[in-house]
């Protein structure tokens, strides 16, 4: 699976245009700075061993960031550090494509990364080519696509708020809207995610119609749905693994406002948990909820369509300006202050919102502070009931024995698409409703918390039957997932992907 190299006749021929022009004028830029001169005295800056891509006027140096000096890089909860050969902010595709050619220069794997907010060890690569896509950040524009979809077209290193902010400015949104604003375009276009989204799939893929990347040959590629199908969506399961994403056409759509309606469950079993869950779930449009298991309590979102809209109606503020500050505090710091679980009213109990206005920034946490850990499982809805169960007398056991409880569980529901348009991994189980059910705690470094997670994984892997995900799951053993070895190339693949292969 290679994806087709681009060619000048192509739809959406301006920005390739304008990629063009941006590898050129680097080549130029190059050439007056006299920095093939210099690069002979360092090995990482020495000009390419191999041919250009035939894309270029000739050789020309990486003009991104490049750090060789041995530094270290970790994510976001910095559990896992990494130490590659190279580390490169590319600030063109020419630099992209340069890097992917070079073997020389850049050690194999080449594996992309955005934020680095991810928790699992996904942005390791000790010894490889770490290319972090942060620089290449541009919104190219709106399109209509040949499907007549309205598309944005936006580059792989801009982050969801930037690009929410954006869209809402032009009365629009995309559907995919969690509190998580750091998580990059590229990132999620082929990797795992989830969301309680109003009117749309869950999962930021689903809304994903094009894509341009670099494949390990270094030629830059255009997939779409219209046009490659099977390949197109097979390589939005490929988590970077067969390709740098450098741009995506992602649908959009006019912007709608939210009413999330509040309330408190406070039970006396996990089946009645669950059950409560269930009919509050079926009574709106989307539903969430974060569960105090050990307790058997949760405060449950319901969300509502409410009409045309942008932003915030001024009439929901300041409330709605300090709900969404307490929620982003509470999941930077990862559940830290647990609520109460005698309080029977949730604060604030109905209030209408802009999605876009609840997706926030976080800051990069230090190793004294709170930080968000969380492990992920999808199950499918029909186990509901059984998993929470089964799960809180997992939990109970656990706090029997080791004196810890996880700190909360998010619950989210995502709607499977057919198994053609998601082929593999997460949500591939064909149309149908599933559900991610994640602990969460707020200090990853904790050994009873690393041993609940360790535990709880072959539980719910192996005797619930829950996908995981190698972005969003830690601990994770061979065999507890499996990528296609065709939607992985070896110039891209990390010894923590090789690990997964089947
Ligand atoms: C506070 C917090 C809240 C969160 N909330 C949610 C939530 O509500 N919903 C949710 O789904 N997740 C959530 N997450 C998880 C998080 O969104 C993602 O794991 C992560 O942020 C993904 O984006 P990133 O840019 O940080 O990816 P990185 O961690 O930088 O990279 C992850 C992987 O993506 C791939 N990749 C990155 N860039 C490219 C590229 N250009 N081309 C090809 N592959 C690439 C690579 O495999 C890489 O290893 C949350 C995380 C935190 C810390």
């Amino acid at each position: 699976m290679s994806g087709k190299p681009f060619r000048h006749d192509e739809p959406n021929r301006h920005s390739r245009r304008k990629a063009l022009q941006v590898a050129a004028l680097a080549g130029a830029a190059a050439l007056q700075n006299g920095l093939e001169t210099r690069a002979a005295e360092n090995p990482v800056d020495a000009g390419p061993s191999v041919p250009a891509s035939g894309l270029q006027p000739a050789p020309f140096p990486v003009h991104g960031l490049l750090e060789n000096e041995g530094k270290t890089y970790s994510n976001w909860t910095l559990a896992s550090t990494t130490q590659p050969a190279v580390y490169v902010e590319p600030i063109s595709y020419a630099d992209v494509q340069a890097i992917v050619q070079d073997t020389r220069r850049f050690p194999t794997p080449v594996s992309p990364v955005g934020s680095m907010h991810s928790v699992t060890p996904t942005v390791v690569n000790n010894g490889g080519t770490l290319v972090c896509t942060i620089k290449l950040d541009e919104i190219l524009g709106l399109e209509k696509d040949n499907k007549g979809r309205q598309v944005v077209r936006v580059q792989a290193g801009c982050r969801l708020k930037k690009l929410n902010l954006w869209l809402q400015a032009r009365g629009l949104e995309i559907s995919f809207q969690p509190e998580m604003g750091e998580a990059t375009v590229g990132s999620v276009a082929v990797g795992d995610t989830k969301d309680s989204s109003l009117d749309g799939a869950g999962f930021f893929s689903a809304a994903v119609t094009g894509i341009s990347y670099v494949n390990a040959k270094g030629e830059i590629c255009t997939i779409s749905d219209s046009r490659d199908g099977a390949e197109f969506h097979a390589f939005k399961c490929s988590f970077g693994l067969l390709g740098i994403v450098l741009e995506c056409q992602v649908e959009v759509r006019p912007a709608t406002l939210c009413t999330s309606r509040y309330s408190v469950l406070k039970c006396e079993s996990p089946e009645q948990l669950a059950e409560g869950i269930l009919r509050l779930r079926k009574a709106c449009d989307a539903f969430f909820a974060s569960i105090i298991l050990d307790k058997l309590y949760a405060t449950c979102d319901q969300r509502f369509k409410a009409g045309p809209g942008a932003i915030t109606p001024a009439s929901s503020q300041p409330v709605f300006n300090s709900l969404r500050m307490a929620k982003r505090s509470s999941i930077q710091h990862g559940g830290f202050q647990r609520p109460n679980t005698n309080n029977l009213q949730p604060v604030v109990k109905e209030i209408t919102y802009s999605r876009a206005d609840m997706v926030n920034e976080y800051w990069k946490p230090t190793a004294s502070e709170n930080r968000l850990d969380f492990q992920f499982y999808e199950h499918d809805l029909a186990e509901i009931i059984g998993v929470v169960a089964k799960s809180y007398a997992f939990t109970i056991a656990f706090e029997k024995k080791n004196a810890f409880v996880p700190n909360g569980w998010a619950m989210y529901f995502v709607t499977r698409p057919e198994s053609a348009r998601k082929p593999y991994g997460l949500y591939s189980g064909g149309p149908g409703i599933s559900f991610a059910f994640d602990p969460i705690f707020s200090n990853p470094a904790d050994p009873k918390w690393q041993l609940f997670a360790k535990e709880y994984n072959h539980f719910a892997i192996k005797i619930l039957k829950a996908k995981p995900s190698p972005i969003q799951t830690q601990w994770l053993k061979t065999g507890d997932l499996v990528i296609p070895e065709k939607l992985a190339h070896p110039r891209f693949t990390t010894p923590y992907y090789a690990q997964f292969l089947g």
